[in-house]
């Protein structure tokens, strides 16, 4: 089906918006846009349509962090255009309909090499309107083991402007959101000049003090990276990086509520601390995201698969997380007790509003037609349709 020059309507849905769930809702997208959002059904003839069946629809699912999927890791120096279109496929059946491919510490080459495959898909006429940008995490961060997490030591190093200038040429200036520590050497000069240039930073992998995230916030950091995680497991209880994170609201904060790398009640306290507006949702998948569970090797490492999360043998600790945003948006329900319209909004709105990506995250007049349409079963979303820019995919 052709989204252009047509009419697109879904009726007999419970429409979740930001502010509240309108039952027996009906949405009418014109060339991928949002024209109408109302209640009951409106006739709309020649439109391409989907009865609801009583069923939720929401905005499509927006995925900040994600390294790869189905098999496909956004790092590998063999990706090509079709994997990307593999992978984002598989994220357009769970639900998410925009995402970040999300590329770690390396090289100065793969890192560039991994850009310049990456950039290659943002004018792909299937997947392009998916993929607005990338997220680079690290190479700039904490060598320290613990607050380093996953990264590989060897190559992390201080912030260069013209290495990182290299890069974002190769990603044909895409890289929307840049992972940093704000206390290696040069850091907060190098977040007033991503600011400068439109780039959001985000600062996580990190040991920053107080005062130092305070200058970071000043220079213009707006994000935490997965709190809670890229964090040494032996901190001090008073002087240590989460609480400045969590106590200044200048910073919204990202979590992967995937039920390992935050408890329960880690997850309640961001949640009351931030409130809804300030926290969003990230997978932070792995390549091995949908895989069996056992031994995969990863990189220049082997990496335990379980059913739900990815660990290093070795060391016991965290490699990554195996479960979509689409899985964290029901913990959260489940982990808070927070509604469907503030659940979704921390995986839709929160995500789109950081990243100044502003057609996109509500059903809302004027915003593209990303949607999905799902059950919830048995407490967890199941999604049954998606739609990118009033096309059925
Ligand atoms: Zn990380």
């Amino acid at each position: 089906m052709d989204s252009k020059n047509k009419l697109f309507k879904i009726y007999n849905g419970q429409v979740v918006t930001p502010y509240s769930i309108i039952s027996n809702g009906t949405i009418i997208s014109r060339n991928g846009i949002i024209e109408v959002v109302a209640e009951g059904n409106l006739e709309t003839p020649g439109a391409n349509e989907i009865d609801a069946q009583g069923k939720y629809i929401a905005p499509g699912l927006i995925d900040l962090q994600i390294n790869g999927f189905a098999g496909v890791d956004f790092s590998d120096q063999n990706l090509t255009i079709d994997d990307l279109r593999k992978t984002t496929k598989a994220l357009w059946k769970v639900g998410v309909t925009t995402f970040l491919p999300t590329v770690i510490t390396n090289d100065q080459k793969s890192l560039k090499k991994s850009f310049l495959i990456l950039a290659s898909a943002l004018d792909d006429e299937e997947i392009g309107l998916s993929i607005p940008g990338f997220h680079l995490e690290g190479p700039y961060i904490s060598p320290i083991q613990g607050y380093r997490g996953a990264h590989l030591e060897k190559y992390i190093r201080m912030p260069v402007w013209d290495e990182f200038a290299e890069l974002q040429k190769a990603a044909n200036n895409r890289i929307k959101l840049i992972t940093l520590a704000p206390e290696v050497n040069g850091a907060i000069p190098f977040i007033r000049k991503c600011r400068e240039k439109g780039v959001v930073v985000s600062l996580g992998h990190h040991n920053g003090s107080t005062e130092i995230i305070k200058q970071a916030a000043d220079a213009g950091a707006s994000m935490s990276t997965h709190l809670g995680n890229g964090c040494a497991n032996m901190i001090d209880r008073h002087c240590n990086p989460l609480w400045p994170q969590l106590a200044d609201d200048r910073i919204t904060a990202t979590i992967i509520a995937d039920g390992f790398h935050l408890n329960r009640e880690e997850v309640q306290c961001f949640y009351k601390m931030k409130g809804v507006e300030n926290l969003i949702l990230v997978s932070d998948a792995l390549d091995l995201a949908g895989l069996p569970p056992g031994e995969y090797t990863r990189g220049e490492r082997v990496v335990l698969l379980t059913s739900d999360v990815v660990k290093f043998p070795a060391e016991n600790c965290l490699a990554g997380a195996a479960t979509p945003i689409t899985t964290c948006v029901s913990n959260i329900m489940k982990f808070t007790d927070c509604s469907l319209v503030n659940a979704i909004k921390m995986a839709s709105s929160n995500p789109a509003r950081s990243l100044g990506l502003h057609n996109i995250g509500e059903i809302k007049q004027g915003k593209r037609a990303d949607l999905i349409l799902f059950a919830i079963t048995d407490g967890r979303i199941v999604i049954q349709k998606t739609i990118v820019a009033g096309k059925i995919i």
